[in-house]
């Protein structure tokens, strides 16, 4: 479960912006280019889960906020995810980029590899392939997904996907 989404410097976020999610249903709305669908990328990008040309940027230095409205650029772009596995495990998630284009992300506080990343957020619906985010034109293809494509859907909505990626793990050695 998501449970809050920090943004700072990432893309229209200037200031320092803190989303906490309760349970249940949450909306996020505001007037056309406040900034709605900059959360959602968000999500995405700190979770591995799009490159940057799927964020609608050519270059993952342009996810940092370019200034406007008398605003200066800014040199770095942070997301931070707090989220709960199905086990009730805590998950921190951050990932920065600078714009000379170093970038780093963290596990619970510690530098993580993206594969690291992947695994704990296996079985959360964020991890690789999960539902939690679907984007706009993406709703046809997960509602006529076959084979292993709804396989794969069914086995990280059920919470199965970690042990089934251990499993191919210990088999391919
Ligand atoms: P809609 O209702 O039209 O879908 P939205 O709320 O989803 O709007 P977004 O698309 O999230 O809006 O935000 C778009 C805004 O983000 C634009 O004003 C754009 O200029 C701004 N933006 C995008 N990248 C950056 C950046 N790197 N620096 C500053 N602002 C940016
Ligand atoms: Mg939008």
């Amino acid at each position: 479960m998501l449970q809050s989404v920090t943004l700072q410097g990432f893309k229209s976020f200037a200031e320092r912006t803190r989303l906490d999610f309760g349970p249940g249903v949450s909306a996020v709305i505001g007037p056309n280019g406040s900034g709605k669908s900059n959360v959602v990328e968000a999500i995405r990008w700190a979770t591995h889960q799009a490159r940057a040309r799927e964020l609608r940027a050519t270059r993952a230095q342009e996810l940092i906020f370019h200034g406007s409205g008398g605003k200066a650029p800014l040199g770095l772009a942070e997301v931070q995810l707090e989220l709960l596995t199905p086990a009730g495990e805590r998950v921190n998630l951050a990932r920065r980029i600078y714009r000379d284009g170093t970038a780093e992300q963290d596990l619970n506080g510690r530098a993580a590899r993206v594969r690291d990343i992947h695994g704990a957020l296996r079985g959360t619906g964020l991890g690789p392939g999960g539902l939690a985010v679907i984007g706009q034109g993406e709703v046809s293809g997960v509602v006529q997904a076959e084979g292993k494509t709804l396989l794969g859907y069914v086995q990280e909505a059920a919470g199965l996907s970690r042990a089934v990626t251990a499993r191919q793990e210990t088999e391919a050695r």
